[in-house]
């Protein structure tokens, strides 16, 4: 807290007021004692002004951190929520795919089995379940692997700020997350989906998550379409005229294929936009906090004339293989089309930066 010269000045004065105050009268005012009273007073309340303002104070002070303040009690209601509604969320997207998973056993499979040839039997076993194991694998890795942490115990980190809130070295490309209350780095975003932020060392497991849920529900929706149409009119038929003796399994049934492919399609569209997203920012060497951070530096170097360049950005097809972990051509088949829990190259902490090249990304 630092207080200006014109305050200390008014602090003194209205302290020598107050003593001035608080000394017994020695009489000789005779009738002047009224307005001296009313002077006396208004001292005393500007002292007390002045007194309360000096708690709270602060010369740095301004309209932001005002609003900042006025809004805390909302983020801390938000953040809360947040961190309630992540168990919520991961319970659903557990009770979501597991009934997905035993509507496609009980009613998809035995249809394909029985009416399907050879060729495509072995072609839907095959893709269903290595789509299930990669979504129910990455689904796991990216809940409960840490995102990565700044160390506390080492102060001697590189770090290009301080966390306001942990009082901490920060490095490049980490961000204080307020759902976990602490630094993550290089941190793309608090996922509620998962319970968990998404940052260094859990980012490929998320973005291979939305891949892989986004691919299965494609899978489900198309090899469950032909059934959806034929339950659909099955239970439209069953409402305009009900047959007299209900047969409850048929329509259980219907029901369900009719909620399969509800659900998986509308999650294809949603989780599909979210996918193609996050393949941009890949692309870009940028996670979701740098792409608005990026855009702002862009446009405040543009006004003064200056280019904006991202230093992760390693090329495009770099970045792919930067966050995927493919040191060699073989790794495509080992590490991103089969589970692996290979850890991401580097620490987290230090980053290469690139900066002599020419990119898209640069201008
Ligand atoms: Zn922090
Ligand atoms: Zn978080």
């Amino acid at each position: 807290m630092r207080l200006g010269s014109s305050w200390r000045w008014q602090l003194s004065r209205a302290m020598r007021l107050t003593l001035r105050w608080c000394r017994p009268h020695r009489g000789g005012r005779g009738g002047g004692s009224k307005p001296w009273m009313s002077s006396q007073i208004l001292d005393l309340w500007n002292y007390s002004k002045l007194l309360l303002k000096s708690l709270y104070f602060n010369s740095l002070t301004n309209s932001d951190t005002l609003l900042d303040c006025a809004f805390e009690p909302v983020y801390w209601i938000v953040d809360n929520v947040t961190r309630w509604f992540g168990v919520v969320f991961v319970t659903l997207v557990i009770l979501l795919t597991t009934s997905v998973v035993v509507i496609v056993y009980l009613f998809v499979l035995p249809t394909i089995l029985n009416t399907y040839p050879l060729h495509w039997i072995v072609w839907h076993l095959g893709c269903g379940h290595w789509l299930l194991i990669m979504v129910v694998f990455h689904y796991y890795k990216a809940t409960t692997t840490s995102p990565g942490h700044p160390p506390k115990d080492k102060l001697q980190i590189p770090s290009v700020s301080i966390c306001k809130k942990c009082i901490s070295p920060k490095p490049a490309r980490t961000h204080h997350c307020s759902i976990c209350s602490m630094c993550v780095l290089k941190m793309d975003h608090h996922c509620p989906w998962l319970n968990n932020c998404v940052g260094h060392f859990n980012h490929r497991y998320f973005f291979s998550f939305c891949l892989y849920m986004t691919l299965g529900c494609v899978y489900c929706s198309i090899s469950s379409r032909d059934l959806f149409l034929e339950a659909y009119s099955a239970i439209e038929r069953y409402y305009q005229t009900p047959p007299p003796d209900e047969d409850y399994t048929e329509t259980t049934a219907h029901k369900s294929i009719i909620f399969l492919w509800v659900l998986t399609s509308s999650v294809a569209v949603a989780l599909g936009g979210l996918t193609l997203w996050h393949s941009i920012l890949i692309s870009r060497g940028e996670t979701s906090i740098e792409r608005h951070i990026n855009r702002k530096e862009t446009k405040r170097l543009k006004e003064k004339g200056k280019v904006f360049k991202n230093p992760f950005h390693h090329g495009k097809i770099n970045n792919w293989k930067i966050l995927l972990g493919v040191e060699k051509r073989s790794h495509w088949f080992t590490r991103v089309l089969m589970p692996s829990s290979h850890l991401p190259n580097g620490d987290g902490i230090v980053w290469e930066c690139n900066f002599n090249r020419k990119d898209p990304m640069a201008i």
